[in-house]
């Protein structure tokens, strides 16, 4: 495997030591190279190559720019640039041309970010493995045979085989650390509305953000950094900016780690739980302090999450009917019949499977049952963790109960797909900040992703943790 672009990259850019038009060129012949990962669905040469020039021609005059400036950045292919393809990785979109810019597209253009390209996904990001795009396979880059995790397939196993340096996903139910946890890099969920949702295609309004991911912490911390903050044109944009947002490292003596117990019985690895142990001892050997905490309703995540997850997409894709956007259908008699087929004809078997599932939790009669109660038990989640955050800094859990698991291993299934989401669900459910990093491998050479997560809003404190975090697995080498 190619080595992975870590962040001292940034620093070697604002130096001058390398330049953006050869970090540009090293990333092509990389992509290049290794076309079996699957990790792109388009790839923009000539603009990445154009806006290189453009960046180092500003270097050397002397201005000074942004962390990120001349940095390629790869973005999810549900993410709008204007005048570029947004395919969602479906059949549906797979010609659909963005009329405008994402509000994080936006950003990373300010910041002189290079956009190389697009990144492959299940469709419309509903998925854990990246098998669901209706487009083309993406593997694993620590092994061809397992899955990269899903549905920021793409944008993980891009980061993963340094193909580039940084990349952009989306989560609704841990997309980005799922995906990060089982190729191996780090991938951080925003508090929700902490990142504009402007041009990112919605799965489930009320809990999609988009985040980075980075080979590690701190340039992922640079890119959420470049993306964060207020946009009038997303009503749940916080109002609070990013000025507030900053990496600081700090001796970990008294911080208040919590441990979910109740999160660490059967059904996880075994070598993902004495990972979690070696990193709690860690964080006790510096002088934190361990506490306990009940997070009970969890239980009920996996359920909850899927009747919210599904009751919204099913009304943010209503909007695919072969009129306003991308495929349509032909040979129909009359327009319903057109509906009919090119929504049967343009969504693959996962997005039907929800839509089916989220219009019948939003029926008349099944509404109080379902979604009401999925909404409650939202809501009792969020209790839990606030109840937690009163007692500790930060809380410490596995990503993934086991690491990346076989093509083919759960799509028979899509229960047991949707259990693979037990542990990231919650803080999206909850709207909380949280960040997959890489903690060691397996017996068979796969990563190991562990995450902590802190109260909303409170991204300084995570990065701080999850710095301190990254220095104690640095030393298990
Ligand atoms: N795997 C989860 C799902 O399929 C999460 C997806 C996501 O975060 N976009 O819904």
């Amino acid at each position: 495997m190619t080595p992975l672009f870590e962040s001292q990259v940034l620093a070697q850019l604002a130096q001058g030591e390398v330049t953006s038009d050869s970090l540009v060129k090293t990333c092509l012949q990389r992509i290049a190279d290794q076309p079996e990962l699957g990790a792109f669905l388009e790839i923009d040469e000539e603009g990445a190559l154009a806006q290189a020039a453009e960046i180092d021609r500003r270097r050397s005059g002397g201005e000074t720019l942004s962390p990120i400036a001349g940095v390629p950045v790869a973005l999810k292919d549900n993410i709008h640039v204007r005048g570029r393809r947004t395919t969602c990785a479906s059949r549906i979109l797979a010609d659909f041309v963005a009329p405008f810019d994402a509000h994080v597209v936006t950003k990373l253009k300010e910041a002189g970010a290079i956009l190389i390209g697009k990144t492959n996904m299940d469709e419309f990001a509903m998925g854990s493995s990246t098998e669901y795009s209706a487009l083309q396979v993406t593997r694993n880059p620590h092994h061809p045979e397992r899955v990269p995790g899903g549905s920021s397939g793409g944008s993980a196993a891009a980061v993963a085989a340094g193909l580039v340096p940084l990349a952009l996903g989306s989560s609704t139910g841990g997309s980005i650390r799922q995906p990060a946890a089982f190729c191996g890099v780090v991938g951080m969920k925003p508090t929700y509305g902490r990142v504009s949702r402007y041009g990112l295609v919605a799965y489930g309004s009320s809990l999609d953000q988009i985040g980075p991911i980075a080979a590690d912490v701190t340039a992922a911390f640079e890119l959420l950094h470049v993306i964060a903050g207020h946009d009038p044109k997303d009503s749940t944009s916080a109002q609070m900016g990013r000025d507030d947002l900053s990496l600081r490292v700090a001796d970990p003596k008294g911080l208040r780690i919590g441990i979910p117990k109740d999160w660490l019985g059967d059904g996880l690895q075994p070598e993902i739980q004495q990972a979690m142990s070696r990193l709690t001892e860690s964080f006790a050997a510096a002088g934190a302090e361990i506490v306990e905490v009940a997070l009970p309703h969890s239980e009920y995540a996996i359920p909850a999450y899927y009747l919210v997850a599904t009751a919204e997409a099913s009304s943010n894709l209503a909007r695919f009917d072969g009129v306003r956007y991308g495929y349509r259908a032909t040979g129909a008699q009359n327009l319903k019949e057109m509906f009919v087929k090119t929504r049967s004809e343009g969504f693959g078997p996962e997005v039907k499977r929800r839509i089916l599932l989220g219009t019948y939790c939003l029926s008349s009669g099944y509404y109080e049952g379902y979604y009401l109660n999925a909404q409650r038990v939202r809501t009792r989640i969020s209790d839990d963790y606030r109840q937690a955050f009163g007692k500790v800094d930060a809380i410490l859990a596995p990503t993934t109960p086991t690491t990346a698991f076989r093509f083919g291993e759960k799509t028979a299934d899509p229960w047991t797909m949707y259990l693979d989401d037990i542990y990231t669900v919650t803080a999206n459910l909850a709207g909380i900040p949280a960040i997959s990093f890489p903690a060691g491998l397996d017996s068979q050479g796969l990563p190991i992703g562990l995450q902590l997560m802190a109260a909303p809003f409170d991204e300084s404190k995570l990065f701080q943790v999850a710095l301190n975090a990254e220095n104690f697995i640095r030393t298990w080498r």
